[in-house]
């Protein structure tokens, strides 16, 4: 190095002592060790290396066609060109970035704050200005990739499972770059990220069909104010968005660990919580008149008419695979506070707890007082069990809203499954149905209290709503 180095010293030393550093440089003495595909004649001028510099112009081309810096140069290594040098993914990218193979030469200044000098056009070009400039802007592509392909689904959401602290995400490096991971450094965890995924899917998917039926249907139920204008908590919406995605971005850079942002991120998720939900409150409901059994209603005559073209669950997850990865992130921070996860014995992952929003819970919440929270129960139909949706804390005026609705669209029926006084607490519910003609559509407790009290079983009623099909 020490040689190298002083060689260098001496050869600068010597070009300046002809022409000064720069009338060096503006007539092709480049300082510095020459890069490939250039050598220097016995004037020291800088020359094109007849003998290398088609591989640049390869590696050049290859670039462009796509490939990476780490298949090109597995594919010289393989090939044993200029053997014994061992090419790096490193090297490939210190060449693309080399400015002297489209003539240029860049003097660095020693001041970190000054800007370099380019001097133009001082040795011969190994690859064309256009072409150089082509592989810039296909490297600023492939970051962009790049970093679409680093947006973690359940970005701080993960929690280990053995010390509870916050799962990092991880891509991974090498043949196994296309997976990412969530870890737990302390504890020696690896989820793999299409595993989570793939883990919670029912959950996910269930949030998918209550995200679109609010959407759909039971948004006004949500709101419950009178004002229309909600400008003002957009515009702060809009600017707290923008400081996550910020934070977000910073951390995605690599520019710093999330774990320095994570209390400033927790704060602004709550704080958009809070917003958008004042913003639901003051939309104007005035224009919807229909009661929260009515719109149940209209959303079950959708749901049974997907359900008998047997396209539900298609159109949910449809919805949800359309989502970018950003949207997905988004969707499962909306709702989704905080996943434990375990491995099992055959190492799968398992579901060991999840912890919802609390803005979330806030709006089941509201569902629920309004009569339209579904639970579901095990019942045996015909002498096989099914979880069938059920609606709790529902009174008989409800009841009827309801029934009057679907019988629009269906010939509705109650059956009254049992009383209190029929029946023990926790038994199996047992329905009979002629197959070809009836069809389940909910059960129903009636709670005919007004207030909701647990002790008082005795003032429900169980009852089966069936539609006969025509
Ligand atoms: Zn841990």
């Amino acid at each position: 190095m020490l040689t190298v180095l002083s060689q260098l010293e001496i050869e600068i030393v010597s070009e300046r002592t002809k022409f000064g550093l720069n009338g060096a440089i503006k007539s092709g003495h480049l300082p510095g060790v020459v890069p490939l595909g250039y050598t220097r004649d016995k004037n020291k001028k800088v020359i094109i290396d007849e003998t290398t510099k088609d591989i640049v112009i390869r590696i050049f081309n290859m670039y462009l066609q796509g490939k990476s810096y780490q298949q090109i140069s597995n594919t010289l290594n393989e090939e044993k060109v200029l053997y014994p040098k061992h090419w790096r993914d490193s090297t490939i990218m210190g060449m693309l970035d080399n400015k002297t193979y489209m003539g240029d030469y860049v003097k660095f200044s020693k001041s970190a704050n000054k800007e370099p000098i380019v001097y133009m056009n001082v040795v011969e070009p190994i690859i064309s200005r256009a072409m150089w400039e082509e592989a810039q802007l296909q490297k600023e592509k492939n970051q962009r990739a790049y970093t679409r392909d680093r947006v973690y689904l359940f970005f701080q959401r993960l929690k280990c499972p053995k010390c509870n602290r916050i799962m990092k995400c991880k891509g991974s490096g090498g043949k196994k770059k296309k997976y990412m991971y969530y870890s737990c450094s302390h504890c020696k965890l690896y989820y793999r990220e299409d595993k989570v995924e793939k883990c919670l899917e029912n959950f996910i998917l269930d949030l998918v069909e209550y995200d679109m039926t609010v959407k759909k249907y039971f948004f006004p139920i949500l709101a419950d104010k009178k004002e229309t204008n909600t400008e003002k908590f957009d515009k702060q919406i809009e600017e707290l968005e923008k400081q996550k995605a910020r934070i977000k971005k910073a951390f995605m850079t690599g520019i710093v660990e999330m774990e320095d942002f994570a209390e400033d991120y927790k704060l602004i998720e709550e704080k958009l919580d809070l917003l958008e939900k004042k913003k639901y409150e003051t939309l104007n409901l005035n224009a919807v008149s229909f009661t929260p059994q009515q719109l149940l209603a209209d959303r079950d005559i959708e749901r049974e008419k997907l359900i008998k073209d047997d396209k539900l669950s298609e159109i949910i997850k449809e919805e949800w695979n359309k989502k970018s990865k950003e949207e997905k992130q988004e969707f499962i921070s909306k709702f989704i506070e905080s996943v434990v996860l375990i491995k099992d014995k055959n190492d799968e992952l398992k579901v060991e707890n999840i912890n919802f929003r609390r803005s979330y819970i806030e709006q089941l919440t509201k569902f629920f007082n309004s009569g339209i929270f579904d639970v579901y129960a095990p019942v045996e139909i015909n002498g096989e069990e099914k979880y069938i949706r059920t609606s709790v804390n529902i009174n008989d005026d409800q009841l009827q809203d309801y029934m009057q609705r679907l019988n629009k669209e269906f010939e509705v029926e109650y059956y009254e499954l049992f009383s209190e006084k029929a029946n023990k607490n926790d038994e199996e519910i047992e329905l009979e149905l002629n197959k070809e003609k009836q069809k389940l559509i909910r059960l129903v407790a009636v709670n005919n209290e007004k207030k909701f009290i647990k002790s008082k079983k005795e003032n429900y009623k169980i009852g089966a709503v069936v539609c006969t099909k025509k």
